[in-house]
């Protein structure tokens, strides 16, 4: 049992009436469950939308804490991370306070790919987002481990459900809420692994969280099991980077954020990254340790896209792999190599770890272990993230199944702001998957679920063109501030002023018609074609290359220099030139998926007995599982038939 850690401040309880009929006075809007990523940013968004928040968690020294890697963004998740800076979340900013190496992957291939990404000081990243969370308005921080909710009476417009509406903490004391958001990570039935040695924990020195799954299971909801696994830390004075490959970070800096125009810790000041590789010597380690291993044994599904080297090694056997030895902090001792995850005994790991060139003398000052804990199979919550079988219950990050900081992030974002909207009995706030990433990765989890740990790639987005790390402010700021109230005025002042400047720069460059020999005079760097005798756009001229605002501007200062003062405008500019053509082409399929989502499904629909619509009883029951909303995510769950799809549509048609 979780030992009892309610002890630093009590609340107030709410004062329940003497005859159980009176309305009780809740304490709070929203309850959060959890200062992880997912939580962090849930209590926020619901306190800037209005709502009096309680985040709870087991420790406040932990908010914010990143249980493994230190860094954030990548490939697809550096967009999630975007489009959590536009609806105001915290981490992009928080990062941009704590970064201490940016490097955007991807950046041979087309800007709607890249893939922002840094390395991030954990002290300072904890340090930033403490102060920024202990300072929000409307939200209190309390230390506290839920052992259970506490249900009431379904709400008479919606029969047949429970609600919650409170917590009970693990020394018996009770919270109540109109809302509650769960982000419990790993913690549910967390179980940590070294080599054959096994024990309850949520992440190491964390406590599991048992009551809470216990309650969850008892109430209905498909419980399932994930792993996961972190790397041993090293001692950053014990490897030899003299003789490894540097990567330095990029100069300038673009920062996760788009309301700062640098970050805090300055390029030339900012720390290199090493790679280096795994070899034979390796894998003989691991192989003839696999019966020391019982992580890997373990039937039980880890990340693909993040495996541990046990698994690289059994799946890819004489191979090198790659190993990135990233720094923790710019004055921190430890030094991360990305690509090791490992759960051998803590005494191999050593022994394994000084194989490898750079790091013969290395120094092991934590070894790395595995986790396995339960999740919440997500085909069981709607898009706005609330659960089908309690009202008002809602659920975010690694418990609905994903894996990584950016993804639990996106998804607390997005729960804050719909458990206060709500509260406050208005429509929920989704995000398609025409709008942004943050559609993507809820509509996969709602419609498809999940059976092993889900992380963001650009590759699961099929309008990758429109929705683009640049644009992440155009797409959501504006709705995240008319419909949810969770954006600053400041930010959507700002993002109004750059959605207008982009408009009247592209109809300016539109306009702007030469000869293309002419051009070849006014910009003689670029190769631009001679062959056309029609006039070409001052837009079509912005897509070589070689071009850019500045150049353009050279060539035509009126009306184009003022599109060179601000350097995001400038650049943004060019993106928008270099997509143009093939944007008004996505822009037809976009409306037509558009189309089928705004046929809305009926929310009460008994799909096990319904008899106006033909559909066989597989289709029927995985509908009833999942519960899609509209016609577009029914299309999108396997299993669901072209024919269902058609019956379904004639049915919506005919009962509209
Ligand atoms: P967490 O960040 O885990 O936060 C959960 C929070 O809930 C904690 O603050 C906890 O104290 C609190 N809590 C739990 N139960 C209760 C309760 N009953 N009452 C009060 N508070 C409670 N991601 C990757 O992308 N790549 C990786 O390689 C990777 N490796 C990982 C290795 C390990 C060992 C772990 C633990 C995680 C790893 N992750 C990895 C996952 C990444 O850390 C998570 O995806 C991310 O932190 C999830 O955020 P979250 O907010 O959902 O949960």
């Amino acid at each position: 049992r979780v030992a009892a850690s309610f002890t630093k401040r009590h609340f107030p309880l709410p004062r329940l009436g003497s005859d159980s009929a009176e309305p009780r006075t809740p304490h709070f809007d929203v309850i959060v469950i959890g200062g992880g990523h997912a939580g962090t940013e849930a209590a926020t968004a619901a306190a800037r939308c209005g709502s009096r928040t309680l985040l709870l968690t087991h420790r406040v020294d932990t908010i914010g804490q990143m249980s493994c890697n230190p860094s954030f963004g990548g490939i697809g998740k550096g967009h999630l991370m975007r489009e959590v800076d536009a609806l105001d979340g915290l981490c992009s900013r928080i990062c941009d306070q704590s970064g201490v190496h940016y490097k955007v992957l991807n950046r041979c291939k087309g800007p709607a790919v890249w893939g922002l990404r840094a390395q991030i000081d954990r002290k300072l990243y904890k340090q930033n987002m403490q102060k920024e969370i202990l300072s929000t308005p409307l939200l209190t921080v309390q230390e506290g481990a839920v052992e259970d909710l506490i249900l009431t009476e379904p709400e008479p417009e919606h029969t047949g459900k429970c609600r919650v509406s409170g917590v009970i903490l693990v020394d018996g004391s009770t919270v109540y809420s109109e809302s509650v958001i769960l982000t419990t990570g790993t913690f549910l039935r967390g179980m940590i692994v070294i080599g054959l040695e096994m024990h309850p924990a949520g992440r190491l020195g964390d406590q599991p969280s048992i009551g809470l799954a216990q309650t969850l299971e008892k109430l209905g909801f498909v419980v399932g099991r994930l792993k996961t696994g972190t790397p041993p830390r090293i001692a950053k004075d014990s490897i030899n980077f003299s003789i490894l490959n540097k990567q330095t970070p990029d100069n300038p800096s673009l920062p996760f954020s788009f309301m700062n125009e640098t970050v805090w810790i300055k390029p030339e000041d900012q720390l290199p990254c090493y790679l280096t590789h795994t070899n034979p010597r390796v894998d003989e380690i691991v192989l003839k340790n696999l019966h020391l291993n019982s992580h890997v044994k373990e039937t039980i599904r880890g990340p693909r896209y993040c495996p541990s080297i046990e698994s690289k090694v059994l799946r890819f056997p004489n191979r090198q792999h790659q190993v990135w030895l990233e720094p923790e902090g710019m004055d921190s001792d430890l030094i991360y190599p990305q690509g090791l995850s490992m759960t051998l005994p803590a005494e191999l790991q050593e022994k394994m770890i000084t194989c490898i060139r750079g790091l013969e003398k290395a120094k092991v000052i934590q070894p790395g272990y595995g986790v396995q804990y339960d999740y919440l199979d997500p085909r069981q919550i709607t898009p706005s993230l609330e659960t089908h079988l309690v009202q008002r219950l809602f659920f975010a990050g690694q418990i609905n199944g994903t894996t990584g900081y950016e993804e639990a992030a996106a998804q607390g974002v997005i729960a804050g702001i719909n458990a206060s909207l709500r509260v406050n009995r208005k429509p929920p706030f989704v995000v398609s998957r025409t709008e942004g990433y943050i559609g993507v990765l809820i509509d996969d989890l709602t419609t498809l679920g999940t059976s092993e740990p889900y992380r963001m790639f650009t590759s699961r987005v099929e309008f990758r063109l429109s929705l683009r790390p640049d644009n992440a402010d155009s797409r959501l700021t504006l709705r995240g501030y008319k419909e949810a109230g969770c954006v600053s005025q400041q930010r959507y002042e700002r993002a109004c002023w750059m959605k207008s400047s982009l408009e009247e720069g592209i109809s300016v460059l539109k306009s702007i018609e030469f000869s293309s020999s002419k051009w070849k005079n006014l910009i003689p760097e670029a190769s631009i074609s001679t062959s056309r005798s029609l006039p070409v756009r001052a837009l079509d001229v912005l897509k070589y290359e070689e071009v850019d605002v500045d150049s353009l501007a050279k060539a035509v200062p009126e009306p184009l220099k003022k599109y060179t003062k601000c350097r995001e405008l400038a650049e943004r500019l060019k993106i928008e030139a270099t997509y143009e053509s093939v944007l008004f082409h996505q822009l037809q399929e976009i409306k037509e998926v558009q189309r089928d989502e705004a046929l809305q499904l009926p929310k009460d629909l008994d799909y096990l007995t319904v008899r106006d619509v033909s559909l066989s009883h597989e289709v029927r029951e995985k509908l009833h599982f999942s519960r899609p909303q509209t016609i577009g995510a029914a299309s999108r769950i396997p299993g669901v038939t072209p024919a269902a799809i058609i019956n379904l549509l004639r049915f919506v048609k005919t009962t509209q």
